[in-house]
């Protein structure tokens, strides 16, 4: 956390409410921002973030902005979501323009839905900046079309990880013709979503992939089934930020990937 003295003028009479803005800090390769993101973060007295946003996108911010990171690990919750948004409101009744980044899209399995709750609950103008997804970055790095005309009509975004409520999405009857299915926060229940997957009879031998830190500098994807996904992902050591990706797109996305490295042969 940097403390820095904010400038005097940022600072609001007692009445008056500042306006947070949710914003998308994209997926990592710093050129994934929108402009209305960099101008909101050029322009903001305090900006909080946390860790899956890379740093870079810092760089736009005033040099006398006061910075909070609030990330939370797995197994190492440094802010509680309640605590994030009470630091939310609290920055809003102390400047004009507080901004939230989010890696990603703020309100895809980022939390934003519920800071923007808070903030209308308690009267505080809040803005949504929307952010390129990692599902959308991963299409784009890896030339892999989520939807395809002949292969897949709809795309299903799910979370790996419990909810609230503790249960994790089962993906038991899921059928995977004709859809793509990508999950999110999911390395760590590989096995049990492949092996979900699988018992649907029609299912056996879908293309699957594990895509890692899409549009970072050391991003990779590896390709497999679900029958063999769960062990690449052992094998390879994968680490996250990393998305699994599942259905015929996959096997398109492979055979593409060949005749590109092919053409490129000298
Ligand atoms: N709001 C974010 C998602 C937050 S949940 C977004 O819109 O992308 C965190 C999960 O997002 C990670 O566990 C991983 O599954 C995925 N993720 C985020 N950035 C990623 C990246 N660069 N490459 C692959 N997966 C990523």
């Amino acid at each position: 956390m940097t403390h820095t003295e904010s400038r005097p003028e940022s600072r609001l009479p007692n009445e008056a409410h500042g306006k947070v803005y949710l914003v998308g800090g994209g997926p990592g390769d710093p050129e994934l921002l929108t402009l209305k993101a960099v101008r909101v973060i050029s322009e903001a007295d305090a900006i909080l973030y946390d860790q899956l946003l890379n740093p870079e996108v810092l760089r736009h911010s005033r040099a006398d902005a006061e910075l909070f990171f609030v990330g939370k690990k797995k197994g190492d919750h440094t802010f509680k979501q309640s605590e994030i948004n009470d630091l939310l409101y609290e920055l809003s009744q102390r400047y004009r323009v507080v901004a939230r980044l989010k890696g990603g899209d703020p309100l895809t399995f980022g939390r934003g839905g519920e800071e923007y709750e808070h903030l209308a609950r308690h009267g505080v103008e809040c803005e949504i900046i929307p952010g390129i997804t990692s599902a959308v970055a991963t299409s784009a790095c890896f030339g892999l079309p989520l939807t395809h005309r002949e292969l897949a009509s709809s795309v299903t975004f799910a979370t790996g990880h419990a909810s609230a409520h503790g249960t994790p999405e089962s993906f038991a009857g899921f059928a995977l013709k004709g859809r793509t299915l990508v999950v999110y926060m999911g390395l760590s229940a590989v096995d049990r979503i492949m092996s979900e997957l699988s018992s649907v009879p029609a299912n056996r031998g879908t293309p699957a992939a594990v895509v890692e830190k899409a549009s970072r500098p050391r991003q990779r994807i590896l390709y497999g089934t679900i029958e063999t996904l769960p062990e690449i992902v052992r094998q390879s050591g994968v680490e996250s930020p990393a998305l699994i990706v599942v259905g015929d797109v996959v096997r398109f996305a492979e055979s593409v990937a060949k005749l590109k490295a092919q053409a490129l042969q000298p």
